[in-house]
């Protein structure tokens, strides 16, 4: 039986109840977070939390829990659900009201939900090995605050199911220059003779923390050039490979877009390079 927390509690999942009028449910008025651990250990933790304060910030939800404070719930949750390979999902709303009003009311507390549920041990590091994907593209339709992690995510639902009906494993996402902002549940990496890029954060694009890693590694190897660009929909069309990162997929090769191969239709050398130094490294964040 899956154990969650709720506001303070440890609870059996299928118990744990929140009101209707949580403006969380009401108007997707939250944000998450996702920290994958590996063997009962998590990846990168502090920097998820860093991401979930700065969300927290930029939402004007008023919850100053300290790391440590998010660690004592996590390594909780973590104790509870057996030390495998977890993801932990945190989700703060701005808490339960008595009326349906879209200002931010005062007074009310937070609603803190946290759940765990399994995820799959790293890919083999062998590019005959590892299932790569198959994606779709489309016009990105999400709102402009994409870098903040939102509940309200019906934008990123509707375009993960568009690749699904088209039997693809993602979709890959273009703004309305036609450049590539990220994909509706990962970030994505385009490399061509040797160099990988990747789409430059903004309003548009979610601070990935295994782009964020990712980027680190590959910059203390040196030994494959990573820039951070605009990258163009006929640079990705030309790619020689193309990977999508998240913290439940690490890094993954993309061999088909919208049913074109991507460089020879086979997954190729820089991935399996990157890939190595991320599951020798990942531990280290
Ligand atoms: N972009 C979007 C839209 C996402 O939903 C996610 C992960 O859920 C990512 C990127 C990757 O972020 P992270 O590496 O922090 O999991």
């Amino acid at each position: 039986m899956s154990i969650a927390f709720l506001n303070g509690d440890y609870l059996a999942l299928e118990t744990v109840r929140i009101s209707p009028m949580d403006r969380g449910f009401l108007f997707g008025d939250g944000i998450y977070e996702l920290i994958p651990v590996h063997n009962g250990n998590p990846i990168g933790f502090n920097l998820h939390i860093d991401r979930m304060k700065d969300n927290l910030s930029a939402v004007e939800i008023n919850l100053d829990w300290t790391h440590d404070q998010w660690r004592k719930i996590c390594n909780k949750l973590v104790d509870k659900n057996g030390a495998g390979n977890l993801a932990i999902y945190l989700q703060v709303s701005r808490g339960v009201d008595t009326k349906r009003h879209h200002a931010y009311p005062e007074g009310i507390t937070p609603t803190v939900f946290g759940f765990t549920s399994g995820i799959t041990a790293s890919q083999e590091n062998d590019r005959t090995m590892v299932v790569p994907m198959k994606i779709s593209s489309a016009k990105d339709r999400r709102w402009h605050h994409c870098n903040i992690k939102s509940t309200a995510l019906l934008g990123n639902v509707i375009h993960f199911q568009q690749g699904q009906s088209e039997g693809n494993d993602e979709t890959l996402l273009f703004n309305v220059a036609d450049e590539v902002t990220e994909a509706s549940t990962s970030n994505v990496f385009v490399i061509k003779d040797g160099v990988v890029m990747t789409p430059l954060l903004n309003n548009q694009v979610l601070p990935g923390i295994t782009r964020l890693m990712l980027i680190d590694m590959l910059r203390k190897d040196g030994s494959i050039p990573i820039k951070e660009c605009v990258v163009t929909m006929s640079q990705v069309r030309d790619a020689d490979e193309i990977w999508l990162s998240s913290s439940t997929k690490e890094v993954v090769p993309v061999i088909a877009l919208d049913g074109d191969i991507i460089g020879n239709g086979e997954v190729g050398p820089l991935w399996e390079i990157a890939h190595r130094l991320f599951i020798e490294r990942k531990f280290d964040y």
